[in-house]
């Protein structure tokens, strides 16, 4: 199957007081038509600042040192402000990750939505409404038309998080970039809106990158997932492959460290990762890693394929 998106050797960094930092080195990563690519990995990863990149979100002092990003093959890395706005919203949206702050508590919901779709599509009002409901009926918002009329705080905040999703839909985007979509929920909701998720993408064949720390979002969503770790991709793999198999020393921790049925003793990965004024020699996870050796702290190991499961480690 052919690759909606490429991401092709991105490299991102921050100003800060005049000097650049680098945050993200050298991601390569693809998605599919119909596929879900989860990106996993600590607060501070890169995992956001890659999403930001796809769409030109980064904020003002966030820079794309070098790369392309590959949408059907157009790179948007080069696209002027008025084709990347167009693509935005039209063809890859973004579901943000709260719900509270994402929406206007001043405006109804109706208006909101109403407005994102005359913002990408040549519709009245009337017509636009007529979108806004069935969108609300798609993520199983009772009574639609008339909670067109509510404000944000009438809703619940799993509410608000299918509005959100409702906004993403309505001007029908190939690809969605959901990051942290369930974060701010309660533990039911959180399950209740990921089975939504599932059937949207499955009902209308959409793509999506899913961008979280919860690996149990993973397991339930994406079929492929890139294990970031301070900016660089530590291992990518189908997702079966990655759980039944991790080789990362940093995918293992993370693993070890969420509890499971079957857990005595969770093994939380000792330290902090590395911020982004450290200058870390050789493996960027060499001061956090038990299998450490010489070589580590040296010589930064390339990111080896094995049979479709890549991994960036000294050890394979
Ligand atoms: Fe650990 Fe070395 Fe592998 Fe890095 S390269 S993860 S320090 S064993």
């Amino acid at each position: 199957m052919q690759n909606i998106l490429e991401i092709k050797d991105l490299n991102v960094g921050f100003t800060i007081s005049s000097q650049l930092y680098q945050v993200v080195y050298d991601i390569n990563l693809s998605l599919k038509k119909g596929e879900v690519l989860g990106i996993v990995g600590e607060s501070g990863c890169g995992k956001s600042v890659t999403s930001m990149s796809i769409i030109n979100l980064l904020p003002p002092n966030g820079k794309i040192i070098s790369g392309e990003i590959l949408y059907n093959g157009k790179n948007l890395l080069s696209c002027d402000k008025k084709e990347i706005q167009s693509i935005r919203g039209n063809k890859i949206a973004l579901i943000p990750q709260d719900p509270l702050t994402s929406l206007n508590p001043l405006y109804t919901i109706g208006n909101q939505i109403i407005e994102v779709i005359q913002l990408h599509q040549k519709k009245n009002k009337k017509e636009a409404e007529e979108i806004a409901v069935e969108m609300l009926e798609k993520v199983q918002i009772p009574d639609a038309a008339s909670r067109l009329k509510d404000y944000p705080h009438q809703f619940s905040g799993g509410m608000r998080q299918r509005v959100l999703i409702a906004m993403a839909l309505c001007c029908n985007p190939d690809i969605l970039i959901a990051d942290e979509p369930t974060t701010a929920l309660d533990v039911t909701v959180q399950a209740q809106i990921m089975k939504l998720i599932k059937d949207i993408l499955k009902k209308e064949n959409k793509s999506m990158i899913l961008i979280t720390h919860d690996l149990g979002v993973i397991a339930e969503l994406a079929d492929q997932v890139a294990v970031l770790y301070s900016g660089k991709v530590a291992e990518q793999a189908q997702v079966k492959d990655l759980f039944n198999n991790p080789m990362h020393p940093y995918t293992k921790g993370l693993l070890n460290s969420i509890p499971t049925t079957k857990t005595e003793k969770l093994e939380p990965i000792e330290g902090q990762p590395p911020d982004i004024f450290d200058d870390i020699q050789g493996c960027n996870f060499n001061p956090r890693c038990k299998f450490v050796m010489d070589k580590c702290k040296t010589i930064d190991p390339p990111i080896k394929d094995i049979n479709g499961h890549a991994v960036k480690c000294h050890l394979y």
